[in-house]
């Protein structure tokens, strides 16, 4: 199960109703992480009701003011709290040295490390049930992407089963562990009945302009939270953010199944946000504008 809320959904500015850019992710109620961190984040995470001393990775996707400024903050709260388990960060080129300028601000003690991991494309952090992996994005300044997939799981096709009068129990158990087993005189190999099933998988681009490349990284998400700043006729040259209709083209072009648009532009409150709703959903049908406080449940 992969849980999903959305702390900040403004994109440079915070708004009344939005905060800028926050993703709070958990996985089967257990690891936590957050994927960029803007300034109300901490606030967030109190408001829903969101265990953040459990959080012990941060995904920054760059080093704009909007994604990050939430950091001191809740660094700083960590240590209040007592924390001594290490936190790690990751994020693109020049991470070490923006979180060493960072760490020095103020007068405060911290009684925990931090462990600050500098990302390029393709590189892959394992964990025990998935990975994320950092893509290339195209934002002016180093700048990338994440993706979270599950690892595949070893499922019993219970239909396969039923062919060899087999129901759950210990001898699905033992196949699944790659055991060969005897039931009413037949030998039942796993590969007779167990498959290895895809895992869920998540995209946020972050701040990016629209290039063919993202395309590959995204490819067959389940679900894809793309930033989409403009609507399309408000786009002004040279700005390296996607509009509606270019969040729309890449989740086609990268066959995902779900699109969530996020990092919108202040000026699209009342009247302003119908109509770039009311493209989104005529560009493609399974998709939602995020609001603050939006909760997305994956399940495979
Ligand atoms: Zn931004
Ligand atoms: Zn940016």
């Amino acid at each position: 199960m992969l849980r999903i809320m959305f702390l900040g959904t403004s994109a440079s500015v915070p708004t009344k109703t939005r905060n800028t850019p926050c993703l709070y992710f958990e996985h089967d109620y257990d690891v936590r992480f957050l994927m960029d961190v803007g300034e109300c984040c901490q606030k967030s995470l109190i408001t829903y009701g969101l265990k953040f001393m459990r959080i012990n990775h941060i995904f920054i996707s760059h080093w704009h003011a909007d994604h990050f400024a939430g950091l001191i903050g809740l660094i700083q709260t960590m240590g209040l709290e007592g924390r001594d388990k290490p936190l790690h960060i990751y994020g693109p080129r020049r991470s070490k040295e923006f979180m060493d300028k960072l760490l020095r601000l103020g007068y405060y003690i911290r009684n925990y490390p931090i462990e600050v991991h500098e990302l390029k494309h393709g590189d892959v952090i394992e964990f025990e049930r998935f990975v994320i992996k950092a893509f290339r994005t195209f934002h002016r300044i180093p700048s990338l992407g994440y993706v979270f997939e599950e690892k595949p799981v070893l499922k019993a096709n219970m239909e396969k089963a039923a062919k060899f009068g087999l129901k759950t129990g210990p001898l699905i158990g033992k196949l699944k562990r790659g055991e060969s087993v005897t039931f009413r005189g037949q030998v039942i190999n796993p590969e007779d009945i167990i498959e290895k099933v895809r895992g869920l998988k998540v995209v946020y681009t972050g701040d990016t302009a629209y290039d063919d490349e993202l395309v590959k990284s995204i490819e067959d998400a389940d679900l894809l939270i793309a930033e989409a700043t403009f609507e399309d006729e408000d786009k002004e040259p040279y700005v390296y953010h996607m509009t509606v209709s270019e969040a729309v083209a890449l989740a086609k072009n990268s066959y995902s199944k779900k699109l969530i648009v996020t990092h919108i532009s202040r000026r699209y409150e009342g009247e302003g946000k119908d109509k770039y709703e009311k493209r989104l959903k005529e560009g493609f049908k399974n998709s939602e504008l995020a609001y603050d406080g939006m909760e997305v449940i994956l399940k495979r």
